[in-house]
């Protein structure tokens, strides 16, 4: 991949923005269990970070594709997973349908906002029952006049305890399986709608996860994203696009991880010798570095396709499963040669230790992009 000088300027500036406003106080934030969204998302838009690719009708950036990947490998380096996973929420999971399929007045009114960062969202569509298979959610919105009444609940749901609206997927007819569902903006000041329950999790700390109820939630109709009964499709086009944040951010967060291991290794003795002396720890690093370089020419790959206007399906789903895997690994073995040090709070590693292991299961698991893969190779 060959970045442009705007590219490399634009990587800095990231840099420095995630140096400056985020990793002083990834710290607290975890210890809180949630992180301000309202104050940060301001400081993050005001340098494009909200809306890189989006129209500059609606306050985006109009830039390239490149864009996105280079925010997503600095903010992989944030220090914390909870936080970019919180901004991709924002920028790249519970917009792109909005964008995409959304009319002039639901993008005027929700987008833009988002763009600018002065609203918070999420993107619902897990339920307690539904999660890897997205056809058996059960949230229904029944339509009395110009409005739907909406029942149901949401559950692991990101940014859930701070948003001011939600992209939720819902059943808007008696069809069943993947028809009939739609997708509605859903404002959280709406009477009847309430978060049940703030989740307190493994890792991810700093990011806010929430499940939800809906009770009689009324919603104008005209709040419906792009077609009613189309919101399987497109929340599977949205997914295709969520799937590529998740994926690009890793090999940064990786490479870090080798970098700061190795310049532990080699202050670190053993046996009167550093560790990293060792050709079994240095040939360890070594592999999973080349590992690095494969999973990171892919997301590159997949990034060029999509800015080239092909569908990424199946570039993003590869993507996904193999960043998942390969950070799981990375993390095990950067703790396993810290030793005891790496069990440690108040070592990094067991931060990266807990985050990681998100990966291979949010945004649809690891066997749910086997199973895509499966169909789209003709093995299933
Ligand atoms: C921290 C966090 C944040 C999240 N944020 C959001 C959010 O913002 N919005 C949202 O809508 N959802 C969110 N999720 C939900 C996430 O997308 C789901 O957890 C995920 O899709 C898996 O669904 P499930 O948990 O119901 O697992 P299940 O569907 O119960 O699956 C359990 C396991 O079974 C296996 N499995 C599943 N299908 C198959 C198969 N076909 N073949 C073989 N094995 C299989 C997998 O190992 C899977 O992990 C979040 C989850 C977490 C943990």
């Amino acid at each position: 991949m060959r970045f442009s000088d705007e590219h490399v300027a634009f990587r800095g500036m990231v840099r420095e923005v995630v140096e400056r406003e985020i990793t002083p106080h990834v710290d607290e934030w975890e210890r809180a269990g949630i992180f301000p969204a309202h104050e940060l998302f301001p400081k993050l838009a005001a340098v494009g970070l909200l809306g890189l690719e989006y129209d500059p009708a609606y306050g985006g950036e109009g830039a390239d594709h490149l864009f996105t990947v280079i925010a997503c490998e600095e903010l992989g380096r944030s220090g914390a997973g909870g936080i970019p996973m919180a901004i991709g929420v924002q920028s790249s999971m519970a917009t792109p349908s909005l964008a995409k399929f959304g009319s002039e007045e639901l993008k005027q009114k929700y987008l833009v906002p988002a763009i600018a960062g002065t609203q918070v969202c999420s993107i619902a569509v897990t339920e307690a029952g539904a999660g890897s298979d997205v056809s058996s959610i059960r949230t229904r919105a029944v339509r009395d006049g110009d409005e739907w009444v909406v029942n149901g609940s949401k559950l692991y749901i990101t940014n859930g305890t701070q948003a001011d609206w939600m992209c939720v997927l819902v059943r808007t007819s008696d069809e069943g399986g993947y028809r009939g569902m739609s997708q509605l903006v859903i404002e959280t000041s709406s009477p009847g709608f309430a978060v049940s329950r703030k989740l307190d999790k493994l890792g991810q700390r700093s990011s806010d996860t929430a499940e939800l109820v809906f009770e009689d939630v009324r919603v104008p109709v005209s709040n419906t994203i792009g077609k009613e009964g189309r919101g399987f499709q497109q929340q599977m086009s949205q997914f295709v696009i969520e799937r590529m944040f998740a994926a690009y951010g890793s090999p940064a967060s990786c490479r870090r991880a080798l970098e700061r291991t190795r310049d532990y290794l080699k202050q670190r003795e053993a046996f009167g010798r550093p560790l990293m002396q060792n050709q079994y720890v240095a040939f360890r690093l070594a592999e999973l570095s080349a590992q690095v370089d494969l999973v990171q020419a892919h997301n590159y790959a997949c990034a060029e396709a999509y800015m080239a206007g092909d569908d990424t399906t199946r570039y993003a789903t590869v993507a996904k499963l193999m960043t998942g895997r390969l950070v799981r690994q990375v993390a095990d073995t950067c703790l396993q040669f810290h030793g005891g040090m790496g069990y440690m709070e108040e070592t990094w590693t067991s931060r990266f230790f807990r985050d990681s292991r998100l990966l291979s299961i949010g945004g649809g698991a690891d066997e749910v992009m086997l199973q895509v893969l499966a169909q789209l190779d003709g093995f299933a």
